[in-house]
């Protein structure tokens, strides 16, 4: 939603400077008021909402503004790349009186990885990402097996979630629509060995495969209680 690149070339190029510096002012304030009208529905909704500039700045809001209140003895996470880029596990890790539950270790069985998953829902602390954020404030997320959505939803205390500007969507239908027809394919590509028709096509065939990872959606209107769920959005396109 927020790739921007001036689409026209003129020959000179005095004029092509003045277009290109127009469309970009013009894509920036429509930007800002976008990113202000979700921010003001998230909190309206009583999510508490950080603005980072990029995932360096994600980072540093999450350990100055966000961890040191939360009072937590152990995390775990649902898979997001946006969460990843921002390097966040990889400190937590380096905290030693914080029990980490890694519930993705690539030598882990399947039933181990249930069995951890399932704990993963007891932890203090998950982090996550959002597969769509609506301009109405609300989260709008997909998963296979459901542990990311479970542990968004009920059971971790305290709730992170990273998110990229690109996943803003204009209303529900639109979030269900992005999440659909991008970030669910792309999901998929990810996971080798996966047989379903969007790893060789790119695109949803709403699937009946046995390895459909197109199983759970949630839609979280508000955080209840207040303030369980945290947002760091980042003016960044990240993730999927
Ligand atoms: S429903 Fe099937 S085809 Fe569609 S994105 Fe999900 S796994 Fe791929």
């Amino acid at each position: 939603m927020f790739t921007h690149k001036f689409p026209l070339k003129f020959q000179n190029p005095q004029i092509q400077l003045i277009f290109a510096t127009v469309y970009s002012t013009i894509f920036y304030m429509m930007e800002e008021a976008i990113i202000e009208k979700t921010v003001a529905a998230l909190r309206r909704n009583h999510f508490e909402v950080f603005i980072a500039t990029d995932k360096e700045d994600a980072r540093r809001i999450f350990f100055n503004e966000i961890f040191p209140h939360l009072q937590v003895e152990s995390v775990s996470w649902g898979d997001s790349e946006t969460m990843k880029a921002t390097g966040v596990l990889d400190e937590l890790r380096k905290h030693p009186e914080l029990a980490v539950i890694n519930t993705f270790a690539p030598d882990m069985s399947r039933a181990q990885k249930i069995y951890w998953r399932r704990k993963a829902l007891t932890a203090d602390l998950f982090l996550s990402g959002s597969n769509a954020v609506t301009q109405k404030g609300q989260l709008v997320n997909l998963d296979m097996i459901g542990n990311r959505v479970g542990g968004i939803v009920f059971g971790p205390k305290q709730v992170v979630l990273f998110i990229g500007i690109n996943k803003i969507t204009e209303d529900l239908e639109a979030a269900m629509q992005r999440v659909r027809t991008i970030a669910a394919p792309r999901n998929a590509m990810r996971h080798e060995g996966f047989r379903t028709p969007c790893r060789k096509t790119g695109v949803c065939m709403d699937c009946n495969s046995p390895d459909r990872i197109c199983n759970v959606w949630s839609i979280t209107e508000k955080s209840f209680p207040a303030g369980r769920i945290k947002i760091v959005l980042i003016r960044e396109e990240l993730g999927l």
